[in-house]
């Protein structure tokens, strides 16, 4: 490998710029060596190579091979900068700054990698590519490094570049990223799949060949220009197929399809004649089609599918595009940049609006992990194609729901949504959405996200707005309880908060606090971050009031909550699952770290636990009742028969519906132990029911249980 080899496709101000940031990285990386013992310049050289194999882009070019010298030499960035202006300058930085990502297993440090990553790819896509290339020669080169290394490396590509690469369409790296991943993470099965392969290449060969005779006869007979080529299909998506499939390795000679061809032709109009020609000569495999000229994937990419029965029928698939759309299959991305347009892409162009989408989120995400989450997903799975009422199609992951469709239409649609049309027919809001379904979107004015459709959206942008919404929620919640504490408090001394706030001296004593607002204070009372008393007493200078505020009593605050809805009061409520309380029970609210207020029953058994906190306690009482809350209850009867049908009965025809039952006989004592789960509407519903089970004949005892 030579520069001479780039350079000499280049005009001599290109050459120049090319040829100089060879030099420079040679001489700063002189008397360095790689794990292989070569001279390290090998490893930018190959960098850059492989850049101009994918962009024909100098700067680019000149910045992948400087890309390892502020890193690993004496060289600084204001040297690059100098030297070779701006553009270079900016993008080495970029790839510096990519270079010092290092892989972890910790999930918010690799959270932070792909941030650092999106980032970059923000300002300049470019520096993302060339990054994809340096990670294709160090894994092209992995066998120099220690195991350890190796596994650490392979991981880090098929968890981050080989999705990446798949993201932003470039087919050639990725499968060869999978496969070099494989090739160290699995051995076993990377060698046993390549032997197998390089075994049937004979067979393999003899069979393409007689087809492609037979193609070839038709298509010539049609005066069509094309290209046909027989391949083996890459490793890694055999291993994942066979993982799929559930096939052993053992038997691995059991899949066929190993092989496929690919005709290549001028225009789209004369792919499907290829078509129509292919599926006249063998016999089609059904619901093999596929059509991503009409319905391209997310990632630009473009091809027509589909799978026969070929000579001696072997399962063989064939794709068939044109000549762009193959560049685009390969080189993705990059097959769309064009240095005329001032050397950036354009991230207006429809085709990058997952990128948009991507760096939209990442500035709304809160927490890394989310985030770490949401791309990971974002990068692996594979779409469907569904279609609005009028006939507009959205591309979403695979198993999105309705939910999904609903917030990828409008934040609002998805906010009120409460069901869907599936092809006319009514789904509930999780069911999973199908290539092809019409959905159409019922949505209520009063109706609120839930918590729970976290667990079955596959979108990030549902996930985030459904977060962001109970975020806001929360904040909102523990604010008024925060505030109505911190009231509380000050009434034994006489001051009003809303006026004592607004002066300037709070105003410095809240920044001492680490807040820079009343509402903060308020928010982290009301979640339980900070404690009313801690929070007065730094609020409050005046030393004499302060002595009486702490001999102030501490007294539950008395605010009437609820119960009916979630929401209500604008605090966010929660019923504890130790003690399941329902209307009536004597209860008490416990104020829980970022989630409102838990009512517990009075008598709960973990109360002498909360009691320690009293700040935390809060006195509730009930105000309405038209929801069912479940609640266990015990039963000892004599060993009877038709004893818990008689049980059930009487249950049941009291209105209460039976959620679960569990029974359990103990032959010594000659009893059974019933323990039913109920939906209760209030304590004195279940006290009658307990009254009247206790009247029955061989009845031992009933009993109300905490859970
Ligand atoms: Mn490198």
């Amino acid at each position: 490998m030579n520069i001479d080899d780039i350079t000499k496709n280049f005009n001599k101000d290109d050459a120049e710029l090319i040829n100089n940031a060879y030099i420079f990285a040679r001489t700063f990386h002189e008397g360095y060596k790689r794990a292989s013992k070569e001279d390290y310049i090998i490893h930018p050289l190959a960098v850059a190579n492989l850049t101009y194999s994918i962009l024909k882009d100098p700067v680019s070019i000149a910045s992948a091979l400087l890309h390892d010298v502020v890193e690993d030499t004496s060289a600084t960035q204001e040297d690059i900068r100098q030297r070779f202006g701006n553009e270079v300058s900016e993008m080495v930085d970029a790839l510096t700054k990519l270079n010092r990502i290092n892989y972890h297993s910790n999930e918010e440090a690799q959270a932070n990698n792909f941030r650092k990553m999106v980032v970059a790819m923000a300002k300049d896509l470019r520096a993302i590519i060339i990054k994809i290339c340096d990670r294709l020669h160090n894994m092209r080169t992995l066998q120099h490094l220690s195991k350890k290394k190796q596994l650490r490396i392979a991981k880090e590509t098929i968890d981050i570049y080989a999705p990446l690469a798949h993201r932003l369409g470039m087919g050639s790296i990725k499968s060869e990223l999978e496969d070099l991943s494989l090739k160290y993470l699995n051995p076993d099965i990377y060698y046993t799949i390549a032997r197998e392969l390089q075994e049937k290449r004979g067979v393999r060969e003899t069979h393409i060949n007689a087809m492609v005779v037979q193609i070839k006869k038709l298509m010539d007979e049609s005066k069509i220009e094309y290209k046909i080529e027989g391949r083996a299909k890459h490793i890694y998506s055999i291993y994942k197929k066979m993982e799929k499939n559930g096939i052993e390795i053992s038997n691995i000679s059991e899949i066929y399809d190993l092989f496929a061809v690919r005709i290549i032709v001028p225009d789209i109009k004369t792919c499907y004649t290829v078509l129509g020609i292919v599926h006249s000569c063998f016999k089609l495999v059904p619901g093999r089609f596929k059509d991503y000229i009409s319905l391209p994937k997310a990632n630009m990419y473009q091809s027509l599918h589909t799978t026969v029965f070929g000579t001696s029928a072997r399962v063989v698939e064939v794709q068939i595009r044109t000549k762009e759309m193959d560049n685009i299959a390969k080189n993705g991305i990059a097959a769309h940049w064009r240095y005329k347009e001032g050397g950036k892409f354009n991230l207006q162009d429809k085709r990058f609006v997952w990128m948009k989408h991507i760096l939209q989120w990442q500035k709304d995400m809160a927490n890394h992990r989310e985030f770490m989450g949401s791309m990971k997903m974002d990068l692996v799975t594979d779409e469907i194609y569904v279609f609005t009422p009028n006939g507009d199609l959205k591309v979403l992951p695979r198993g999105a729901t309705p939910v999904d469709f609903a917030y990828s239409v409008h934040t609002a649609v998805g906010d009120r949504c409460t069901g869907a049309l599936i092809n006319g027919k009514m789904f509930p809001l999780k069911s999973p959405l199908k290539t092809g379904n019409i959905v159409s979107i019922l949505t209520s004015k009063n109706h609120l996200p839930s918590k729970d459709w976290l667990s079955f959206v596959k979108t990030s942008k549902a996930r985030n707005k459904i977060r962001q919404w109970i975020r806001t929620k929360e904040r909102g919640s523990s604010l008024v309880l925060g505030r109505e504490l911190i009231e509380n408090r000050l009434k034994g001394i006489n001051v009003n908060l809303s006026e004592y706030t607004k002066s300037k001296e709070t105003e410095e004593l809240i920044k001492s606090l680490g807040r820079n607002t009343i509402e903060d204070i308020y928010v982290d009372v009301g979640n339980g971050k900070l404690s009313v008393a801690s929070a007065v007493k730094h609020l409050y200078k005046d030393q004499k009031d302060k002595n009486k505020l702490q001999d102030h009593p501490k007294t539950l605050l008395n605010i009437p909550i609820i119960i009916d809805g979630i929401y209500l009061d604008k605090v966010m409520v929660n019923f504890a699952k130790c003690c399941t309380p329902v209307p009536g029970d004597k209860i008490i609210g416990f104020i829980t770290r970022g989630r409102g207020m838990t009512i517990h029953r009075a008598q709960c058994p973990n109360f002498e636990k909360l009691s320690i906190e009293k700040e935390r306690l809060v006195n509730v009482r009930w105000k309405t009742a038209s929801k069912v809350f479940p609640v266990s209850i015990g039963v000892v009867t004599k060993e009877r028969v038709g004893m818990l049908a008689k049980l059930t009965s009487i249950t049941s025809s009291r209105g209460i519906n039976i959620i679960n039952v569990y029974m359990d006989t103990n032959h010594m004592t000659k009893t059974t132990t019933v323990k039913f789960i109920l939906e209760i509407k209030s304590n004195k519903q279940i006290n009658t029911l307990i009254r009247v089970l206790q009247t029955l004949e061989d009845v031992v005892s009933v009993e109300r249980l905490m859970k």
